[in-house]
């Protein structure tokens, strides 16, 4: 069965390939490239699985499987910022300087700053959208709930990992392998959840 991966992130490719080959029997994971879809999409839609949708969307014009993740993190005092902008964050802090992790963490420290420790809950949240060729779709979601720190705690994992304390382990995401970050993210839980319900539909 061949999946074609509405992302041109090497990373994220290699990290997908890698998970789905445990879950599902004989899967080939391509990227946009490797079919021959060029330009980026616009990714204009108000929720993660709206984006999800309209990138699985454009992978299945391939004529094979489109698949599409999209992710973000939701915070309960910002009103669910930064949510479908976490990637672009920095560039709502005029001090935050460059447009990447570490200005978009910045950001985050700035605006949750008078926010009291008992009151920093948020959610990581990841879709995972899939669309057939022949116009059928659905999409699944995994939220992780933890706390947004006031300092950076660990260098492993990416974006907003430093600050994004997880009460089970006792540890930021940043300070957890790979392995045990999957097993409990929401990247984890919307890929597994993606596996099961592709086998209804085959
Ligand atoms: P995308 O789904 O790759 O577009 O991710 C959107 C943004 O959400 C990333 O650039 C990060 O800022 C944030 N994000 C999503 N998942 C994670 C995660 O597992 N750890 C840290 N940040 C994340």
């Amino acid at each position: 069965m061949k999946i074609v991966l509405a992302s041109r992130n090497k990373k994220k490719i290699e990290e997908l390939r890698q998970l789905l080959s445990e879950l599902l029997a004989d899967v080939e994971v391509l990227s946009l490239d490797d079919v021959g879809i060029v330009g980026d999409i616009e990714e204009n839609g108000t929720t993660f699985e709206e984006n999800a949708l309209i990138k699985a969307r454009v992978a299945a014009e391939s004529g094979y499987i489109g698949v599409a993740d999209d992710s973000g993190l939701t915070v309960d005092a910002l009103g669910g910022e930064p949510g479908v902008y976490s990637a672009r964050y920095a560039a709502k802090c005029h001090f935050a300087g460059d447009h990447d992790d570490e200005g978009n963490n910045q950001c985050l420290l700035y605006n949750l700053r008078d926010v009291p420790d008992g009151e920093r809950g948020g959610a990581y949240v990841c879709a995972v959208a899939c669309a057939f060729p022949d116009g059928r779709e659905f999409v699944v979601r995994g939220e992780s709930r933890g706390i947004l720190l006031r300092e950076y705690h660990g260098t492993g994992g990416f974006g907003y990992d430093p600050l994004f304390y997880f009460p089970q382990f006792g540890k930021t995401f940043a300070e957890v392998t790979p392995a045990q970050k999957h097993s409990v993210s929401h990247r984890g839980i919307a890929i597994r959840a993606f596996a099961k319900k592709l086998k209804e539909y085959l």
